[in-house]
C-alpha cells in the first residue's frame, strides 16, 4: 500500500477513536433507554446550557477554530444564552397566547365585522436547513365572527411560531391556522416577506431577493374582493 494512503487511513483510525465517545453520547441523549431512562429526559435549563456550549465547542473547533483563544472563552456561553432568547418560541404556548379574546360587539348589540390588518410586523426566524437567519415582515389580517384579539397577542403569536427552526411557508402556515382555530373568523390571511441568508451569503447569493409566502382562509380565499382589499392594503397587489 502506497505511505499516502496508510497515512490516510491512521489518520481516520486516530480520528474514530477520537470521535466515537462523542457520537456515542449524542445518540444517548436522544435516546435515553441506553442508559436506563425510560421516558424521554426533558433537560434542564442548565443541561440545555450545557449541551449548547459543547455544541458550539464543537462547530468552532471542526472549521479549524482554537476555542481557547482570549476572543472566543466566552463565546460558547454566549451562544448559549442567546439561543434562549431566539429559539424562545419552543417554550411558549400558542393557546395561552390566544386564550384572551374579547367580544367584538360594541354593546348596543352591533358587530365589528370589518378587516383588522396588523402589518408590517418585524419578524426574525431561523431556516432549519441550514440554521441561519432569514428576516423580513409579516402581515396578518382576519375578518372577526364573535371574538377578537389584542393587537400585541398578533406579534407576540408570531414571533411565537418564529423563534424556532422553521421554514418560511410553515410559519405562514402556523400563525394563520392557530387565528382561525381560536378566532373562527370569517377569514385570516397571512403574508410573510422575507430575505433568507442562506440565499444571500452563501449558495446562490442573491441579496435583496425576498421570498413571499401567503396563507388564506374563509372569505379570503373565496372572495376577491376581500382578498383584493388585503393586498392593497399592505402593499401588494
Ligand atoms: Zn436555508
Amino acid at each position: 500500500m502506497p505511505e499516502k494512503e496508510l497515512l490516510n487511513e491512521e489518520m481516520l483510525r486516530r480520528e474514530e477513536t477520537a470521535l466515537v465517545r462523542i457520537v456515542d453520547q449524542i445518540s444517548i441523549l436522544k435516546d435515553g433507554s441506553k442508559i436506563g431512562w425510560t421516558d424521554k429526559l426533558a433537560f434542564s435549563n442548565e443541561g440545555k446550557m450545557k449541551m449548547r456550549e459543547a455544541a458550539v465547542k464543537l462547530l468552532l473547533m471542526s472549521v479549524g477554530e482554537d476555542i481557547d483563544r482570549e476572543g472566543l472563552i466566552d463565546t460558547p456561553n454566549r451562544v448559549a444564552r442567546m439561543y434562549e432568547e431566539i429559539f424562545g418560541g419552543y417554550c411558549q404556548d400558542p393557546e395561552e397566547l390566544l386564550k384572551v379574546t374579547f367580544d367584538s360587539d360594541d354593546g348596543e348589540g352591533d358587530k365589528y365585522g370589518s378587516l383588522v390588518l396588523v402589518k408590517d410586523i418585524p419578524l426574525y426566524s431561523h431556516c432549519e436547513h441550514h440554521m441561519v437567519p432569514f428576516f423580513g415582515k409579516a402581515h396578518v389580517a382576519y375578518i372577526p365572527e364573535e371574538k377578537v384579539v389584542g393587537i400585541s397577542k398578533i406579534a407576540r403569536l408570531i414571533d411565537c411560531y418564529a423563534k424556532r427552526f422553521q421554514i418560511q411557508e410553515r410559519l405562514t402556515t402556523q400563525i394563520a391556522n392557530t387565528l382561525e382555530k381560536f378566532l373562527n373568523p370569517k377569514g385570516v390571511a397571512v403574508v410573510v416577506e422575507a430575505e433568507h441568508m442562506c440565499m444571500t451569503m452563501r449558495g446562490v447569493r442573491k441579496p435583496g431577493a425576498k421570498t413571499v409566502t401567503s396563507a388564506l382562509k374563509g372569505v379570503f380565499l373565496k372572495e376577491v374582493d376581500a382578498r383584493a382589499e388585503f393586498y392593497s392594503l399592505i402593499g401588494l397587489k
